[in-house]
């Protein structure tokens, strides 16, 4: 088993509202990431998988967000004890982060070479001499031709998918041993997410670089992630490995976001599915109940007035639901084998 890099214990973070109110963006989450794993954490917008990916670099703005409890052990070491100053150097080094949507991501002022170079200069001793031919190696490790040349160009020359490569190579450029990838493909188009996607793949292998992948979207880490945890309402209310949870999905939750994903092999009769209702409204639900249940068409009063904890079904596999079984004939429905 690799080595274990990062655990995430009972992490609570929450937004405090202009009228007083707590929305509880994260809700008691736990999970670990190992040396060269792939962990995917899925769910819809709002569903707290972002500012738990914040959390762990201590980027949540104070106010009105805080960090209200839990432990982040970055090999062992508690980051919530660190000062300002030590998570400058963690960040960016020994965890970096490819935020949403590199067109706005990157500072449109700056060539792409500068920008790679910065990092190289904060976290090292190298000269600009050095951190240039660095940046230059990591856009050819992207794949950007001629990097060279295109060290000099500002990010309006660069396509998307060039874009989000040249995230890619300054997220790398320290060798960190986890990248956090946010929705890393969603401005792409479908060819250029899946090139994207190899890209991030085939650095993870030949570095062993963990990566934390950060999307809404199902379809596209089945491929890849060794595992998965699905988020609502702040909370993983299923996680386990891919197939686990791709071939096995016990919450009525993941079973609608696996019946959302289109079906090319099924006759176009079967329409989109989609889940009905709208993500729940964390400051208006009780921490008392389960977060689905305005949702779920499982829901009785059992699910209204008492929170379900995740449990195993099988090996290393947790869902948290109080009537799982009542879903079997909609998972059967939806499990592709
Ligand atoms: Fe649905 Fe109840 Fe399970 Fe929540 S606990 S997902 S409301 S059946």
């Amino acid at each position: 088993m690799a080595e274990k890099i990062l655990e995430v214990k009972h992490l609570c973070t929450s937004f405090i509202q202009e009228d007083g109110s707590e929305l509880r963006a994260v809700d008691d989450l736990s999970y670990e990431v190992h040396e060269g794993e792939c962990v995917a954490i899925i769910g819809e917008s709002g569903s707290g998988k972002s500012v738990s990916a914040l959390s762990i670099l201590r980027l949540i703005p104070y106010p009105p967000g805080i960090i209200k409890s839990g432990q982040i052990l970055y090999r062992g070491e508690d980051l919530m004890e660190k000062s300002d100053a030590q998570m400058e150097k963690i960040r960016g080094k020994n965890i970096s982060m490819i935020f949403q949507e590199p067109s706005t991501s990157l500072n449109p002022v700056m060539t792409i070479g500068n920008q790679i170079m910065e990092n190289i200069l904060i976290h090292s001793d190298a000269t600009r001499e050095q951190a240039r031919e660095r940046a230059k190696e990591l856009l050819e490790m992207v794949d950007i031709p001629n990097p060279d040349v295109r060290l000099k160009d500002y990010p309006y020359q660069f396509s998307g998918g060039m874009q989000q490569r040249a995230m890619i190579a300054m997220g790398m450029s320290c060798s960190p041993d986890i990248l956090i990838c946010d929705e890393p493909t969603t401005a792409l188009d479908v060819t250029v997410q899946a090139q994207v996607l190899e890209q991030l793949n085939g650095l993870r292998s030949k570095y062993g670089t963990a990566i934390i992948i950060i999307t809404h979207n199902l379809g596209i880490v089945a491929r890849y992630a060794d595992t998965v945890k699905i988020m609502y309402g702040g909370r993983v209310i299923e996680s386990g490995t891919a197939d686990d949870v791709f071939e096995r999905p016990c919450h009525p939750y993941t079973i609608g976001l696996i019946r959302a994903v289109p079906r090319l092999d099924l006759p176009r009769s079967r329409g989109l599915h989609t889940i009905e209702g709208e993500p729940p409204n964390m400051a208006k639900i009780s921490p008392g109940c389960c977060p689905f249940h305005l949702r779920c068409k499982y829901a009785d009063d059992r699910c209204r007035n008492e929170r379900p904890e995740a449990g195993p079904v099988g090996g290393g596999h947790m869902c948290a639901c109080h009537h799982m079984e009542l879903a079997e004939e909609e998972r059967k429905e939806v499990v592709v084998h």
